[in-house]
């Protein structure tokens, strides 16, 4: 690999690997536990947050002989990965689709037993249906369309109609050479608003509204143009749309099978509250008020969850600051019920992609035959939702549906809703940077705060989503193993 910081993480693994391995040979496990001063702690690592950068942080540290204690506020493994399992379907509701570039995921994958997988592309019907201007049409008929405000140089679509826009929109090659270059202070002038950034790139008036509704924010004013730029250089990393996959039995089957790995407990039902470091160990405080000691902690919860918990002593100003203003998007899954196929009703693809408040909502095959609907909404199209129960949610949803597709009345249910935003161990859906905050902290949040390491995808440098999450638990396994 050519990359300079993969060369250096992978140095930095070996050598860990080395000095533990040598730890080992003098006494296994007792590496870490020989002091009598170890033996009064409840753990070597306490990690807090049993999603895949937890568990990922605890496998490497137990293979070096550590003894780890995973504390969970959820009733269960996996985090922002949910198979909704008591739903027909078993829909997802958070990381679905993995990618031939995530070698991290694809590896726990062969290690828990290779799971059965299908492909995402073939389960989602594509081409979609494009609700614009108030009509529906087909995307293969968007370049010509009497709807196509774009100019000329703009309207090809690839089958995407506007929502192509997204990567038509982008500069080739990209302007960062690797993937951790958008933390380069050499990139830092891209780090401005990624509509005025566009604008100036030549890209037209019509285009940034369409825009505005494909960001996973309000609008594309909210979002740092080099944010957009690492998201686009990550993509190719996660290989085509063709080689994107899930697992058949549902993605909640990957924390699950690496918490089998596990030989130390997984506590649920366990929020924490403070995490407090003393003069030779940390403590870890839960909300029901049991202190836990350990040697160190590696704390993974979502930025929005570590505004609301005491750290003792509070963390630099800069990292603080990071911590109360990281932007995270909205995130909403409406699950539909197909009673009658509605599409040969109305004669159009399944799917549909919208850019007004419904958002896109993609149909599903079921594994064992059938179909459900998935209407994901992020940035406006789940403003609004935040305050209404899943009844009242189901209900307008609906409404928009049918306002888009008349010939979804009475022919589809809604049966389950998932929102990230009112969940309460995570408080939003996926991390982002607005403009300027990439310059202002860098890679702050992932900076260790003595005998506190922090993970979570938010944290993560090289790649985004679920491989993000699973390289952040490695760093900072690695940061623990190192000290
Ligand atoms: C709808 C949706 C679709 C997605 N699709 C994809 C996709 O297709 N591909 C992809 O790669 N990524 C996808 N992602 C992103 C991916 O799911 C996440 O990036 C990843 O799962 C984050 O893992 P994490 O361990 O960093 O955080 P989390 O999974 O959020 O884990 C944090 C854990 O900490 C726990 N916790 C919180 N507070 C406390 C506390 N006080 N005490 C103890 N525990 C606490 C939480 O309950 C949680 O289990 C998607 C996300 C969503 C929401």
């Amino acid at each position: 690999m050519d990359n300079p910081k993969l060369k250096l993480t992978r140095r930095q693994w070996l050598n860990s690997v080395g000095a533990t391995s040598a730890l080992a040979l003098l006494g296994g496990a007792h590496a870490f536990a020989a002091t009598g001063k170890a033996k009064k702690l409840d753990a070597d690592v306490i990690i807090i947050g049993a999603g895949l950068a937890g568990l990922q942080a605890a496998i490497i540290l137990e293979d070096e002989g550590a003894r780890v204690l995973v504390l969970e506020a959820d009733n269960r493994v996996g985090g922002r990965v949910h198979t909704l399992d008591h739903i027909e379907g078993r829909p997802e509701a958070g990381g679905s689709e993995v990618g031939s570039g995530y070698a991290r995921a694809l590896s726990m994958l062969s290690r828990i037993g290779s799971p059965a997988t299908y492909k995402w592309a073939e389960a989602i019907q594509l081409p979609f249906a494009l609700h614009i201007h108030g009509k529906l049409i087909d995307p293969a008929t968007w370049e010509k369309s009497e709807l196509n405000d774009l100019p000329l140089a703009e309207r090809a679509s690839f089958g995407m109609g506007p929502f192509a826009l997204a990567q038509t929109t982008m500069p080739r090659p990209s302007p960062l050479e690797d993937l951790s270059s958008w933390l380069d202070p050499r990139h830092a002038d891209l780090d401005v608003p990624f509509d005025a950034w566009l604008k100036n790139r030549g890209v037209s008036d019509a285009a940034l509204r369409y825009l505005d509704a494909i960001v996973p924010v309000d609008s594309a004013r909210e979002i740092s143009a080099l944010w957009q730029l690492r998201a686009a250089k990550v993509s190719p990393l996660m290989g085509s749309i063709d080689s994107l996959r899930s697992l058949s039995a549902g993605m909640s089957r990957l924390p699950e099978g690496m918490r089998a790995l596990l030989k130390g407990e997984v506590r649920l039902e366990t929020p924490v509250s403070a995490i407090r470091e003393k003069t030779d160990h940390i403590e870890v405080v839960t909300r029901r008020g049991a202190t836990l000691r350990a040697s160190r902690v590696i704390c993974t919860v979502p930025a929005p969850v570590l505004r609301t918990m005491t750290i003792e002593p509070g963390l630099p100003p800069l990292q603080h600051e990071a911590v109360q203003n990281i932007a995270y998007t909205r995130g909403l899954s409406i699950f539909f019920r197909v009673d009658k196929p509605y599409w040969e009703e109305d004669g159009m693809p399944a799917s549909t992609w919208t850019v007004g408040p419904l958002g896109r909502v993609f149909r599903h095959s079921m594994t064992d035959g059938g179909y459900y609907l998935w209407n994901f909404r992020s940035g406006i199209s789940a403003r609004g939702y935040e305050r209404l129960t899943d009844a009242e949610a189901g209900a307008r949803a609906l409404s928009e549906f049918i306002a888009v597709r008349p010939s979804v009345e009475g022919r589809v249910a809604p049966m389950a809703i998932s929102s990230w935003d009112r969940n309460p161990w995570t408080l939003g859906h996926l991390p982002v940077r607005a403009p300027g905050q990439i310059k202002r902290f860098g890679d702050v949040l992932g900076k260790p705060h003595g005998r506190l390491h922090f993970a979570g995808d938010h944290t993560a440098v090289l790649m985004t989503g679920m491989e993000g999450a699973m390289e952040s638990g490695e760093r900072a396994a690695l940061e623990v193993l190192q000290a």
